[in-house]
């Protein structure tokens, strides 16, 4: 997107209010009002025929009656006047169209919707919206919506696809200290969409920090890639993560909200922050607008309370920064500042006879020590000590130690004195909380925030031989036949084309042919069933395992084709694949699925009743590397099994990862060939011994 046209949203020099009007209580009116009333430094031509003058504004029939530039314009008039005033728009040279009406893509009218941001496109003209509340912006004190005021200043920026939402969070930001430098609503995102406005705030000088609220992506790819390469903290709310969520968002703004798990995976693979509800995102997004990441493991609690100390203690191990203790020189220094009593282990309690000066000292000597990566101080409010100056020994102390480099969050406990300290903690840039987990979530929020950055990586690719004309090769001569069902043999071809071990396999048509060939490749054997139309060969009775002479070979492969014919009288029989039988390991799962949102993403799991019935299984958008492909093993509940555990050897990580990265290079490579596709199971050995791929299957787009 042409950064001119995002400059125009959201730094226009002039505004055109197109359905401004004079009626107190219109939309066009409360824009038109909010405009002045906050302040904004611009130009404003209200656009209505019918009038000569709103709220003092000379009122124009036209935008293109307008004697100055239009950079920006806001449209409140209804649906239908919406195409002829873009045109207008087009004409005058406007770049940026916030569309606040409402009644397309939402209500089913896509068609208008579309040939709206045709038009625009033409001019070279973006759009937000349609069906949105319209852009607030601090820095250029501009409320160009009707929600009621700016929200309170911030330097962050918040990005809600709901529009009743952003009203509300635009409230809550005084009621909750958390400000915002600036709130888009972006709605039925017709053109302009999120990845445009994160990739706009990252060079933004007024955004620290980027909050969105997530119902669905148009292009997840190009949202991943965005995010990847943003230099600025991203957190994100999705909702619709739960089956009956899903179906609300979509009714909701006509988006599709892709499944939970793959949008979980691909917003940790963008190096996005997630939170889990409102409040969350609230807290996440303070915390992330004043301090820096938390890079380490190592974070220190300061409390002048054992409960609070307590309380926060758990919240790092739920929030996986679990405390350790302090190093000796960090305790002696720490003792210093507290009775005998007191604990100067992890959390460091200070007790309650604390003052603020041993707030100051322990607070400046600790975060000044290397081993400290993130500090959490809490205060329970206690009648020798005063809360404000608490606030302000800390603050003292943060900066005279003179680092900028390590986060600090802070939880003050207690009534109205610490709701007063708290605020001007938060406006003197240390982001505090009146609970001790919000304050130990957001430190979390700042550990994930350093992780995620080292982690992401971007969702390229590197040459790799001939693969794919191999690969395609096989896929042509299977469109060719009219089908997009690969057999096995076909599939496993395939497979192999991607450096993925495959037993060896030979297709017979007779059980002649199945005898000499079994004989070929060595007994024992597998003999299976070769059809298009049966995927799941086990349940027409079409596979036989551990077949050990010829005599079982020939009888195996009549009770196959006998049993085949049973099952499916319309099947077309291409014969029985004769392979390789390997040997007995654990048995694991290889899948594959196009979402809808972030495209070519791949599965893995433990097979059998692992993926069954426990669904533990793990997801990533593909490609992935072979590091990657090690996550996602660790990562699921059962991969101590892997790892080997209660005497069992170790398994052959190294060659399955391998598999997994080149499965999911496979994938991405043939995306616009492979509907889904599956390894059910891949065979895994012990270390050294490597991993074998038993059955293969790919369905082509149709
Ligand atoms: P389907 O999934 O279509 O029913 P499979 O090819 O997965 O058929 O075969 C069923 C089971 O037989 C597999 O889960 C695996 O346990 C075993 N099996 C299949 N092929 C082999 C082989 N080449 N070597 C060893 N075991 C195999
Ligand atoms: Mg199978």
């Amino acid at each position: 997107m042409d950064i001119k046209v995002l400059d125009a949203l959201l730094k226009p020099r002039s505004i055109a209010v197109i359905g401004a009007s004079a009626t107190p209580g219109k939309i066009g009116y409360t824009v038109v009002k909010n405009l002045i009333d906050s302040g904004y430094e611009g130009k404003v031509y209200p656009i209505n025929p019918k009038s000569e003058e709103i709220l003092g504004f000379k009122t124009y029939p036209s935008v293109l009656d307008v004697p100055g530039e239009v950079d920006m314009a806001v449209f409140t008039v209804p649906a239908k006047f919406v195409l002829d005033g873009i045109e207008e728009c087009g004409k005058k040279g406007a770049k940026g169209l916030v569309i606040i009406t409402s009644g397309f893509g939402e209500v089913g009218k896509t068609d208008l919707e579309q040939k709206m941001v045709e038009v625009a496109q033409q001019y070279g003209m973006g759009i937000l919206g349609p069906n949105i509340v319209g852009v607030l912006s601090n820095s250029m004190k501009m409320n160009a919506s009707f929600a009621p005021t700016l929200p309170l200043p911030g330097t962050g920026a918040l990005v809600s696809q709901s529009g009743a939402l952003l009203i509300a969070i635009d409230m809550a930001t005084f009621t909750r200290r958390v400000g915002f430098d600036k709130l888009v609503s972006i709605g039925n995102m017709s053109d302009v969409e999120f990845a445009d406005l994160v990739e706009w705030f990252d060079q933004d000088e007024d955004t620290a920090s980027i909050s969105l609220y997530i119902e669905g992506l148009k292009d997840g790819r190009r949202f991943i890639d965005m995010a990847q390469k943003t230099h600025k903290p991203i957190i994100a709310l999705k909702s619709g993560v739960s089956a009956h969520g899903a179906a609300a968002a979509a009714s909701h703004t006509g988006s599709l909200a892709g499944a939970a798990k793959i949008y979980g995976t691909a917003f940790e693979q963008a190096g996005v922050i997630q939170a889990s509800t409102l409040d969350n995102l609230f807290d996440r997004s303070l915390a992330l607008s004043l301090q820096p990441p938390m890079v380490g493991e190592n974070l220190l609690i300061i409390t002048n309370g054992g409960g609070v100390g307590v309380l926060a203690t758990d919240a790092a191990e739920r929030y996986g920064i679990p405390l350790k203790f302090a190093p000796e020189d960090v305790q002696q220094e720490l003792k210093k500042y507290m009775p005998e009593f007191g604990s100067a282990k992890n959390p460091a309690d200070l007790t309650g006879i604390a003052g603020a000066d041993w707030y100051e000292e322990s607070v400046r000597n600790s975060y000044m020590h290397p081993w400290v990566n993130g500090l959490t101080v809490l205060y329970c409010e206690v009648a020798i000590t005063e809360p404000m100056d608490v606030a302000q020994s800390i603050k003292r102390a943060i900066d005279d130690s003179g680092i900028t480099d390590k986060p600090i969050t802070v939880s003050f406990v207690g009534g109205e004195k610490t709701e007063t300290a708290m605020q001007w903690l938060v406006e003197n840039g240390i982001p505090a909380y009146g609970d001790p987990d919000a304050a130990v979530n957001a430190m979390a929020a700042l550990h994930e925030y350093a992780n995620l950055k080292a982690k992401r990586a971007p969702l390229a690719l590197a040459p790799n031989g001939d693969s794919k004309e191999k690969a395609m090769a096989i896929i042509n001569k299977v469109r060719q036949d009219g089908r997009d069902v690969l057999t096995e043999i076909e599939a496993k071809k395939v497979f192999e084309a991607y450096h993925m071990p495959v037993p060896k396999c030979e297709l017979a048509a007779t059980a002649e042919e199945a005898v000499s060939m079994a004989s070929a490749i060595g007994y024992p054997i597998v003999m299976k069933i070769v059809s298009p139309q049966i995927l799941h060969k086990s349940d027409a009775g079409g596979v036989k395992v551990g077949i050990e002479n010829n005599e079982e070979c020939k009888a195996a492969f009549e009770t196959i084709m006998a049993n085949a014919k049973a099952y499916n009288a319309n099947a077309n029989l291409h014969g029985v694949v004769i392979q390789e039988m390997a040997p007995w390991g654990t048995e694991v799962i290889l899948g594959s699925v196009n979402d809808p949102t972030f495209g070519p993403s791949i599965m893995f799991g433990l097979g059998g009743i692992f993926v069954e019935v426990m669904k533990d299984v793990t997801f990533r958008v593909a490609p992935i590397n072979q590091s990657q492909a090690l996550d996602m093993i660790n990562e699921i509940k059962s991969a101590p099994i892997l790892k080997g555990t209660r005497g069992e050897s170790p398994k052959d990580i190294e060659a399955l990862s391998a598999t997994i990265a080149n499965y999911a290079r496979m994938i991405v490579d043939l995306k616009d060939e492979i509907d889904e596709s599956d390894a059910n199971p891949v065979i895994v050995y012990d270390e050294g011994d490597g991993v074998s791929v038993v059955d293969a299957r790919i369905i082509l787009h149709k």
